[in-house]
């Protein structure tokens, strides 16, 4: 235990001294987070955080009867046009939180009797996480972790971060380069979140379970229908059925509102009908796919 405790605090020093020269997530701006300077995410030196507590409205495997225990980190490596959380992810409200603080907080979580430690929007604060997560695990913290992510990951860094993470909850948003680029500015989204999401199932396979029907590891997907991108769900779909599982969880969301800068763009501005959603649902049926949680 020992020694894997000081192998992983080497890979987190690894990780933080990135931070000088940030390539963390795929945007690769090569800024020096140590200093004032910043790159897409807005991220600095030190985790930013919205706000934490315990969440009863994720899916019913994350939040149990207890509630998900989620942080919400400010800032993001996407710009998401439609994001229902814009004033966190781009407007970056909140406030530093040094690393023993934070991991005060995943204690403090656990203690208010959460299932899980809820890590949301992580990728560009992955070190800061880390590291706090170890000083929280060696005081006491024994719940599982979910890293909630945009899926906007690199591979290369997801491989470092393998045996701290239970759970993994990214989103599949797109299957096409020119939706992912005009909507969320994010270059190479459909490649780099496939990879991403393989070598999340790689790591963390199908889901456990605990004794209460909530998940203690595990890969789960989420789908959310975005109105005029229903067939690159669809693509997503077919990409899990053949290449991930027909047993992977997938979460298959509705609840689009136009949000943001949603109504500059025609097309984005209405709800998914519910006609659109039973045809997607259906089509996943159709490719074997078994777990799907309809929302
Ligand atoms: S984590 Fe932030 S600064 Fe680093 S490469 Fe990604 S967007 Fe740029």
């Amino acid at each position: 235990m020992t020694f894997m405790i000081n192998h992983k605090e080497e890979i987190i020093n690894h990780l933080e001294d990135r931070l000088a020269n940030c390539d963390l997530c795929p945007r690769d701006c090569r800024v020096n987070r140590r200093r004032a300077t910043r790159g897409f995410c807005g991220g600095g030196a030190q985790a930013r955080v919205a706000s934490f507590h315990p969440h009863r409205g994720e899916e019913f495997l994350l939040s149990g009867s207890r509630g998900s225990g989620t942080i919400f980190f400010s800032g993001c490596n996407m710009r998401c046009v439609y994001c229902q959380n814009y004033s966190i992810s781009q407007g970056r409200e909140g406030k530093e939180f040094t690393d023993k603080e934070l991991a005060q907080v995943m204690l403090r979580l656990q203690d208010g009797g959460c299932h899980n430690i809820n890590l949301v929007t992580p990728t560009h604060f992955i070190p800061q996480i880390f590291r706090s997560l170890l000083m929280a695990r060696g005081d006491g913290l024994t719940i599982p972790v979910v890293y909630n992510t945009g899926g906007y990951d690199k591979k290369e860094v997801l491989e470092k971060i393998e045996g701290l993470v239970d759970i993994y909850l990214p989103d599949m948003k797109y299957a096409r380069e020119e939706s992912a680029r005009k909507y969320s500015d994010a270059p190479g989204y459909p490649e780099i979140n496939r990879e991403a999401i393989k070598e999340m199932f790689r790591q963390v396979g199908e889901v456990e379970w605990e004794e209460e029907g909530v998940a203690k590891r595990g890969l789960i997907v989420r789908i959310l229908i975005i109105p005029s991108l229903e067939e690159e769900a669809k693509e997503n779909l077919r990409f899990l059925a053949e290449n991930v599982s027909r047993g992977v969880f997938i979460s298959v969301m509705r609840q689009y509102r136009p949000c943001y800068k949603a109504d500059f763009f025609p097309e984005l501005s209405r709800r998914v009908s519910e006609e659109a959603y039973r045809e997607i649902v259906a089509y996943a049926r159709e490719l074997g796919l078994k777990n799907l949680i309809l929302q």
